[in-house]
Protein backbone atom coordinates (compact mmCIF):
# COMPACT_ATOMS: atom_id res chain seq x y z
CA UNK A 1 0.00 0.00 0.00
CA UNK A 2 0.88 3.18 -0.71
CA UNK A 3 1.35 6.15 1.49
CA UNK A 4 1.83 9.65 1.03
CA UNK A 5 2.72 12.46 3.06
CA UNK A 6 2.09 16.42 2.00
CA UNK A 7 3.58 19.61 3.14
CA UNK A 8 1.33 21.39 5.04
CA UNK A 9 -1.16 23.78 3.79
CA UNK A 10 -2.59 25.20 7.11
CA UNK A 11 -0.02 28.83 7.18
CA UNK A 12 1.88 28.01 10.51
CA UNK A 13 2.23 24.72 11.02
CA UNK A 14 5.80 23.62 11.55
CA UNK A 15 5.36 20.29 11.92
CA UNK A 16 5.31 17.24 9.77
CA UNK A 17 3.60 13.94 10.18
CA UNK A 18 6.64 11.69 8.74
CA UNK A 19 9.96 11.90 9.76
CA UNK A 20 12.92 9.94 8.46
CA UNK A 21 12.49 7.51 11.48
CA UNK A 22 8.87 7.27 11.16
CA UNK A 23 9.18 6.05 7.48
CA UNK A 24 11.36 3.46 8.41
CA UNK A 25 9.22 1.74 10.65
CA UNK A 26 6.70 2.07 7.91
CA UNK A 27 8.52 0.58 5.23
CA UNK A 28 10.10 -2.09 7.00
CA UNK A 29 6.01 -2.97 7.73
CA UNK A 30 5.69 -3.16 4.14
CA UNK A 31 4.31 -0.03 3.22
CA UNK A 32 5.61 2.19 -0.04
CA UNK A 33 6.05 5.58 1.54
CA UNK A 34 6.00 9.16 -0.74
CA UNK A 35 6.99 12.40 0.60
CA UNK A 36 6.14 15.92 -1.40
CA UNK A 37 9.65 17.46 -1.59
CA UNK A 38 11.01 19.80 1.15
CA UNK A 39 8.22 18.41 3.77
CA UNK A 40 10.40 18.50 6.60
CA UNK A 41 11.66 21.54 5.89
CA UNK A 42 10.58 23.75 9.12
CA UNK A 43 10.98 21.19 11.24
CA UNK A 44 14.68 20.08 10.45
CA UNK A 45 14.28 16.95 8.44
CA UNK A 46 15.66 17.35 5.34
CA UNK A 47 14.92 15.55 1.91
CA UNK A 48 18.24 13.60 2.24
CA UNK A 49 17.52 11.90 5.21
CA UNK A 50 14.23 11.08 3.76
CA UNK A 51 15.48 9.91 0.88
CA UNK A 52 18.04 7.36 2.75
CA UNK A 53 15.53 6.27 4.68
CA UNK A 54 13.98 4.70 2.03
CA UNK A 55 11.30 7.66 1.09
CA UNK A 56 10.48 8.41 -2.79
CA UNK A 57 9.91 12.31 -3.31
CA UNK A 58 7.44 13.40 -5.18
CA UNK A 59 5.03 16.26 -6.19
CA UNK A 60 1.98 16.96 -4.59
CA UNK A 61 -0.18 16.14 -7.56
CA UNK A 62 1.30 12.95 -8.15
CA UNK A 63 1.49 11.77 -4.39
CA UNK A 64 -2.29 12.15 -4.23
CA UNK A 65 -2.97 10.39 -7.17
CA UNK A 66 -0.84 7.68 -6.34
CA UNK A 67 -1.87 7.43 -2.51
CA UNK A 68 -3.85 4.60 -0.68
CA UNK A 69 -3.59 6.44 2.79
CA UNK A 70 -2.45 10.39 2.98
CA UNK A 71 -0.83 11.34 6.35
CA UNK A 72 -1.17 14.70 7.69
CA UNK A 73 -0.92 17.12 10.57
CA UNK A 74 -3.64 19.59 10.16
CA UNK A 75 -6.72 18.69 7.75
CA UNK A 76 -6.80 20.49 4.69
CA UNK A 77 -9.03 23.27 3.66
CA UNK A 78 -12.52 22.14 2.69
CA UNK A 79 -11.34 23.07 -1.23
CA UNK A 80 -8.31 21.11 -0.78
CA UNK A 81 -9.80 17.67 -0.37
CA UNK A 82 -10.74 17.40 -3.59
CA UNK A 83 -7.09 16.96 -4.39
CA UNK A 84 -7.48 13.67 -3.25
CA UNK A 85 -9.16 10.76 -5.58
CA UNK A 86 -11.91 8.57 -3.77
CA UNK A 87 -10.73 5.57 -1.57
CA UNK A 88 -8.50 7.35 -0.09
CA UNK A 89 -7.84 6.81 3.35
CA UNK A 90 -6.33 10.52 5.46
CA UNK A 91 -5.61 10.65 8.72
CA UNK A 92 -4.91 13.96 10.57
CA UNK A 93 -6.20 16.53 13.30
CA UNK A 94 -9.88 17.26 11.89
CA UNK A 95 -11.39 18.88 14.24
CA UNK A 96 -14.46 17.56 13.08
CA UNK A 97 -16.82 19.43 16.32
CA UNK A 98 -15.60 23.13 14.84
CA UNK A 99 -14.79 22.56 10.97
CA UNK A 100 -18.12 20.50 9.90
CA UNK A 101 -17.60 21.68 6.16
CA UNK A 102 -14.39 19.60 5.87
CA UNK A 103 -16.15 16.45 7.12
CA UNK A 104 -18.81 16.90 5.00
CA UNK A 105 -16.16 17.65 1.98
CA UNK A 106 -14.15 14.66 2.95
CA UNK A 107 -17.48 12.08 2.55
CA UNK A 108 -18.28 14.22 -0.73
CA UNK A 109 -15.44 13.50 -2.03
CA UNK A 110 -15.21 9.62 -0.81
CA UNK A 111 -12.26 9.79 0.79
CA UNK A 112 -12.38 8.33 4.05
CA UNK A 113 -11.33 10.29 6.82
CA UNK A 114 -9.51 9.45 10.45
CA UNK A 115 -9.65 12.37 13.29
CA UNK A 116 -7.25 11.84 15.51
CA UNK A 117 -9.31 14.06 18.51
CA UNK A 118 -11.53 11.35 18.61
CA UNK A 119 -8.63 8.83 19.82
CA UNK A 120 -10.60 7.03 22.83
CA UNK A 121 -8.37 7.43 26.24
CA UNK A 122 -7.69 4.02 26.54
CA UNK A 123 -4.56 2.50 27.82
CA UNK A 124 -4.67 0.61 23.89
CA UNK A 125 -4.90 3.48 22.23
CA UNK A 126 -1.88 5.29 23.91
CA UNK A 127 0.53 5.05 21.81
CA UNK A 128 -1.22 6.60 19.11
CA UNK A 129 -2.79 9.64 20.96
CA UNK A 130 -1.57 12.44 19.36
CA UNK A 131 -3.66 14.59 21.22
CA UNK A 132 -1.67 14.04 24.33
CA UNK A 133 2.00 13.92 22.77
CA UNK A 134 1.65 17.29 21.38
CA UNK A 135 -0.49 18.94 24.40
CA UNK A 136 2.76 17.49 26.36
CA UNK A 137 5.34 19.65 24.15
CA UNK A 138 2.71 22.52 24.16
CA UNK A 139 2.71 22.57 27.92
CA UNK A 140 6.68 22.74 28.34
CA UNK A 141 7.10 25.50 25.45
CA UNK A 142 4.19 27.32 27.17
CA UNK A 143 6.62 27.69 30.00
CA UNK A 144 10.06 28.70 28.17
CA UNK A 145 7.90 31.30 26.06
CA UNK A 146 6.79 32.59 29.62
CA UNK A 147 10.36 32.32 31.03
CA UNK A 148 11.69 34.12 28.18
CA UNK A 149 9.04 37.54 28.32
CA UNK A 150 9.27 37.43 32.25
CA UNK A 151 12.09 40.31 33.06
CA UNK A 152 12.53 37.97 36.26
CA UNK A 153 14.72 34.51 36.41
CA UNK A 154 12.65 31.51 37.82
CA UNK A 155 14.72 29.96 40.41
CA UNK A 156 15.46 31.56 43.76
CA UNK A 157 19.32 32.47 43.81
CA UNK A 158 21.43 33.39 47.07
CA UNK A 159 24.62 35.76 46.02
CA UNK A 160 26.46 38.29 47.86
CA UNK A 161 24.74 40.57 45.78
CA UNK A 162 21.22 39.82 48.21
CA UNK A 163 18.69 37.15 47.28
CA UNK A 164 16.55 36.19 44.51
CA UNK A 165 12.92 35.20 45.64
CA UNK A 166 11.73 32.48 42.53
CA UNK A 167 8.97 33.20 40.71
CA UNK A 168 5.72 32.16 40.96
CA UNK A 169 3.70 29.97 39.00
CA UNK A 170 -0.37 29.46 38.38
CA UNK A 171 -1.38 26.73 36.25
CA UNK A 172 -4.91 26.68 35.54
CA UNK A 173 -6.15 23.67 33.82
CA UNK A 174 -3.88 20.24 34.61
CA UNK A 175 -4.22 17.81 32.09
CA UNK A 176 -1.29 16.81 30.15
CA UNK A 177 -0.18 20.39 29.26
CA UNK A 178 -0.85 21.61 32.95
CA UNK A 179 1.11 18.63 34.32
CA UNK A 180 3.92 19.08 32.05
CA UNK A 181 3.58 22.46 32.22
CA UNK A 182 3.96 22.52 36.55
CA UNK A 183 7.06 19.75 35.74
CA UNK A 184 8.58 22.21 33.55
CA UNK A 185 8.71 25.73 35.84
CA UNK A 186 9.31 23.13 38.42
CA UNK A 187 12.71 22.35 36.95
CA UNK A 188 13.72 25.70 36.32
CA UNK A 189 12.93 26.57 40.26
CA UNK A 190 10.13 28.09 40.11
CA UNK A 191 7.40 28.21 42.56
CA UNK A 192 4.19 26.18 41.55
CA UNK A 193 0.41 26.26 42.32
CA UNK A 194 -2.44 24.76 40.17
CA UNK A 195 -6.01 24.41 40.22
CA UNK A 196 -8.02 21.89 38.41
CA UNK A 197 -11.60 21.14 38.89
CA UNK A 198 -11.43 17.67 38.97
CA UNK A 199 -10.51 16.58 42.34
CA UNK A 200 -8.35 13.57 41.23
CA UNK A 201 -5.79 15.56 39.91
CA UNK A 202 -4.65 16.97 43.61
CA UNK A 203 -2.34 14.36 44.11
CA UNK A 204 -0.86 14.37 40.79
CA UNK A 205 0.18 18.10 41.39
CA UNK A 206 1.34 17.32 44.94
CA UNK A 207 4.06 14.71 43.61
CA UNK A 208 5.23 17.28 40.94
CA UNK A 209 5.65 19.25 44.16
CA UNK A 210 3.36 22.09 43.44
CA UNK A 211 0.64 23.03 45.56
CA UNK A 212 -3.04 22.37 44.80
CA UNK A 213 -5.41 25.39 45.45
CA UNK A 214 -8.40 24.27 47.31
CA UNK A 215 -11.49 26.65 46.09
CA UNK A 216 -15.03 25.05 46.73
CA UNK A 217 -16.94 25.07 43.81
CA UNK A 218 -19.44 22.23 45.00
CA UNK A 219 -20.24 18.98 42.58
CA UNK A 220 -17.39 18.51 39.51
CA UNK A 221 -16.29 15.56 38.46
CA UNK A 222 -15.19 14.11 34.93
CA UNK A 223 -16.94 12.26 31.98
CA UNK A 224 -16.05 8.71 31.36
CA UNK A 225 -13.18 9.72 29.07
CA UNK A 226 -11.29 11.49 31.88
CA UNK A 227 -12.44 15.08 30.31
CA UNK A 228 -13.92 17.94 32.33
CA UNK A 229 -17.35 18.36 33.03
CA UNK A 230 -18.97 21.54 32.10
CA UNK A 231 -19.33 23.81 34.93
CA UNK A 232 -22.54 25.60 35.48
CA UNK A 233 -22.11 30.10 35.27
CA UNK A 234 -21.90 29.98 39.11
CA UNK A 235 -19.62 27.71 39.75
CA UNK A 236 -17.14 29.64 37.33
CA UNK A 237 -18.55 32.43 39.20
CA UNK A 238 -17.00 30.84 42.52
CA UNK A 239 -13.67 29.28 40.47
CA UNK A 240 -13.13 32.94 39.05
CA UNK A 241 -13.24 34.49 43.15
CA UNK A 242 -10.97 31.68 44.22
CA UNK A 243 -8.49 32.06 41.82
CA UNK A 244 -8.18 36.15 41.87
CA UNK A 245 -5.94 35.99 44.63
CA UNK A 246 -3.93 33.82 43.46
CA UNK A 247 -3.20 35.50 40.34
CA UNK A 248 -2.52 38.87 41.50
CA UNK A 249 0.32 37.11 43.66
CA UNK A 250 1.83 34.80 40.51
CA UNK A 251 3.73 36.46 37.87
CA UNK A 252 3.20 33.82 35.45
CA UNK A 253 -0.43 32.21 34.89
CA UNK A 254 -0.55 29.32 32.20
CA UNK A 255 -4.21 28.44 31.64
CA UNK A 256 -4.82 24.76 29.95
CA UNK A 257 -8.30 24.37 30.77
CA UNK A 258 -10.42 23.17 27.69
CA UNK A 259 -13.57 21.13 27.20
CA UNK A 260 -13.70 18.43 24.45
CA UNK A 261 -15.45 19.42 21.53
CA UNK A 262 -16.67 22.85 23.25
CA UNK A 263 -15.60 26.17 23.63
CA UNK A 264 -13.50 27.02 26.08
CA UNK A 265 -14.58 28.63 29.27
CA UNK A 266 -13.15 32.34 30.25
CA UNK A 267 -11.75 31.60 33.68
CA UNK A 268 -9.09 34.96 33.75
CA UNK A 269 -11.43 37.93 33.68
CA UNK A 270 -10.41 41.65 32.88
CA UNK A 271 -10.94 42.55 36.51
CA UNK A 272 -8.64 39.62 37.16
CA UNK A 273 -6.13 40.87 35.10
CA UNK A 274 -6.32 44.32 36.61
CA UNK A 275 -5.08 42.94 40.12
CA UNK A 276 -2.09 41.05 38.80
CA UNK A 277 1.30 43.01 39.20
CA UNK A 278 3.27 45.00 36.47
CA UNK A 279 5.47 42.51 34.72
CA UNK A 280 3.13 39.46 34.78
CA UNK A 281 3.00 37.19 31.71
CA UNK A 282 -0.47 35.15 31.25
CA UNK A 283 -0.51 32.19 28.66
CA UNK A 284 -3.65 31.12 27.18
CA UNK A 285 -3.08 27.73 25.82
CA UNK A 286 -7.08 27.28 25.41
CA UNK A 287 -6.71 30.84 22.83
CA UNK A 288 -7.23 28.15 19.46
CA UNK A 289 -10.51 26.76 20.78
CA UNK A 290 -12.23 30.75 22.53
CA UNK A 291 -9.57 31.15 25.31
CA UNK A 292 -9.44 30.85 29.45
CA UNK A 293 -8.24 34.68 29.36
CA UNK A 294 -10.47 37.74 28.73
CA UNK A 295 -8.68 39.98 26.00
CA UNK A 296 -6.15 37.23 24.76
CA UNK A 297 -6.06 37.51 20.91
CA UNK A 298 -5.25 34.57 18.92
CA UNK A 299 -1.22 34.49 17.84
CA UNK A 300 -0.96 38.08 19.51
CA UNK A 301 0.68 39.23 22.02
CA UNK A 302 -1.27 41.84 24.01
CA UNK A 303 0.18 44.35 27.05
CA UNK A 304 -3.00 45.30 28.92
CA UNK A 305 -3.05 48.94 30.92
CA UNK A 306 -1.81 47.51 33.46
CA UNK A 307 1.42 45.84 32.02
CA UNK A 308 0.23 42.16 31.75
CA UNK A 309 1.19 40.12 28.67
CA UNK A 310 -1.46 38.41 27.31
CA UNK A 311 -0.31 35.47 25.06
CA UNK A 312 -2.60 33.72 23.10
CA UNK A 313 0.17 31.81 20.98
CA UNK A 314 -1.58 28.86 18.58
CA UNK A 315 -0.11 25.51 17.98
CA UNK A 316 2.95 26.03 20.94
CA UNK A 317 3.89 22.25 20.25
CA UNK A 318 4.83 23.92 16.61
CA UNK A 319 7.79 25.82 18.47
CA UNK A 320 9.78 22.81 19.05
CA UNK A 321 8.62 21.29 15.41
CA UNK A 322 11.56 18.43 15.75
CA UNK A 323 10.63 17.14 18.50
CA UNK A 324 6.51 17.82 18.16
CA UNK A 325 6.81 15.77 14.79
CA UNK A 326 9.07 13.03 15.76
CA UNK A 327 5.81 12.25 18.45
CA UNK A 328 3.52 12.79 15.97
CA UNK A 329 4.64 10.82 13.72
CA UNK A 330 5.56 7.72 16.12
CA UNK A 331 1.84 8.08 16.99
CA UNK A 332 0.53 7.64 13.49
CA UNK A 333 3.58 5.29 12.48
CA UNK A 334 2.12 3.42 16.02
CA UNK A 335 -1.87 3.37 14.37
CA UNK A 336 -0.84 2.38 10.69
CA UNK A 337 1.11 -0.60 12.16
CA UNK A 338 -1.76 -1.36 14.59
CA UNK A 339 -4.37 -1.91 11.71
CA UNK A 340 -2.19 -3.68 9.00
CA UNK A 341 -2.28 -7.34 8.59
CA UNK A 342 1.31 -8.47 8.14
CA UNK A 343 0.17 -12.06 5.90
CA UNK A 344 -2.06 -9.77 3.39
CA UNK A 345 0.02 -6.62 3.56
CA UNK A 346 -3.05 -4.35 3.63
CA UNK A 347 -4.16 -1.81 6.10
CA UNK A 348 -7.66 -2.83 7.53
CA UNK A 349 -10.06 -0.56 9.76
CA UNK A 350 -12.59 -3.27 10.76
CA UNK A 351 -15.64 -1.01 11.56
CA UNK A 352 -17.13 -2.88 14.38
CA UNK A 353 -13.17 -1.98 16.50
CA UNK A 354 -13.76 0.08 19.13
CA UNK A 355 -10.71 2.25 18.17
CA UNK A 356 -11.95 2.58 14.66
CA UNK A 357 -15.60 3.76 16.01
CA UNK A 358 -13.98 6.18 17.81
CA UNK A 359 -11.83 7.78 15.12
CA UNK A 360 -13.30 7.24 11.62
CA UNK A 361 -14.95 9.81 10.35
CA UNK A 362 -16.68 9.37 6.79
CA UNK A 363 -16.42 5.92 4.98
CA UNK A 364 -17.68 4.98 1.67
CA UNK A 365 -18.56 8.74 0.51
CA UNK A 366 -20.97 9.08 4.29
CA UNK A 367 -20.34 10.58 7.48
CA UNK A 368 -20.55 7.27 9.52
CA UNK A 369 -19.56 8.11 13.04
CA UNK A 370 -22.40 8.37 15.23
CA UNK A 371 -21.54 12.22 16.73
CA UNK A 372 -21.60 13.62 13.22
CA UNK A 373 -23.93 11.44 11.10
CA UNK A 374 -26.37 14.26 10.91
CA UNK A 375 -23.90 16.14 8.69
CA UNK A 376 -24.89 13.78 5.96
P1 LIG B 1 -7.98 18.89 28.21
O1 LIG B 1 -6.90 19.36 27.31
O2 LIG B 1 -9.30 18.58 27.64
O3 LIG B 1 -8.19 19.95 29.42
C1 LIG B 1 -7.11 20.40 30.21
C2 LIG B 1 -7.47 20.40 31.67
O4 LIG B 1 -8.36 21.49 31.93
C3 LIG B 1 -8.17 19.15 32.17
O5 LIG B 1 -7.42 18.61 33.24
C4 LIG B 1 -9.52 19.65 32.65
O6 LIG B 1 -9.99 18.96 33.78
C5 LIG B 1 -9.21 21.10 32.98
N1 LIG B 1 -10.38 21.99 33.10
C6 LIG B 1 -11.52 22.04 32.36
N2 LIG B 1 -12.33 23.02 32.82
C7 LIG B 1 -11.69 23.63 33.86
C8 LIG B 1 -11.98 24.70 34.74
N3 LIG B 1 -13.14 25.36 34.67
N4 LIG B 1 -11.06 25.05 35.67
C9 LIG B 1 -9.88 24.40 35.77
N5 LIG B 1 -9.54 23.36 34.98
C10 LIG B 1 -10.44 22.97 34.04
O7 LIG B 1 -7.48 17.61 29.05
P2 LIG B 1 -6.37 16.54 28.71
O8 LIG B 1 -5.02 17.09 28.84
O9 LIG B 1 -6.72 15.94 27.41
O10 LIG B 1 -6.57 15.48 29.87
C11 LIG B 1 -7.82 15.10 30.40
C12 LIG B 1 -7.65 13.82 31.24
O11 LIG B 1 -7.45 12.69 30.40
C13 LIG B 1 -6.47 13.85 32.18
O12 LIG B 1 -6.86 13.23 33.38
C14 LIG B 1 -5.44 13.02 31.50
O13 LIG B 1 -4.50 12.45 32.40
C15 LIG B 1 -6.33 11.96 30.89
N6 LIG B 1 -5.68 11.26 29.77
C16 LIG B 1 -5.69 9.90 29.77
C17 LIG B 1 -5.08 9.21 28.73
C18 LIG B 1 -5.07 7.69 28.71
O14 LIG B 1 -5.57 7.10 29.61
N7 LIG B 1 -4.55 7.10 27.68
C19 LIG B 1 -4.48 9.90 27.70
C20 LIG B 1 -4.50 11.30 27.72
C21 LIG B 1 -5.10 11.97 28.78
Amino acid sequence: MKVFVPKESVNRETRTALTPDSAKKLIKLGFSVFAEKGLGLLSSYKDEEYSQAGVQLTNRKDGFSLADLVLRVRCPEASEVSEMKSGTIHLSFLDPFGDQEVVKAFAKAGVDAISLEMLPRSTLAQKMDALSSQANLAGYYSVIAAASRLKKILPMMMTPAGTITPSRFFIIGVGVAGLQAIATAKRLGARVEAFDTRPVVEEQVRSLGAKFVKIDIGETGQTAQGYAKELTPEQIRKQQEGMAKVCAQSDVVITTAKLFGRKAPILVTKEMLAGMQHGSIVVDLAAESGGNVEGTKLNEEVLTDNGVTLLGLANLEGHVATHASQMYAANLANLLEHFFDKDTKQFNLPVNDEIVKSILITKGGQVVHEKFKHLN
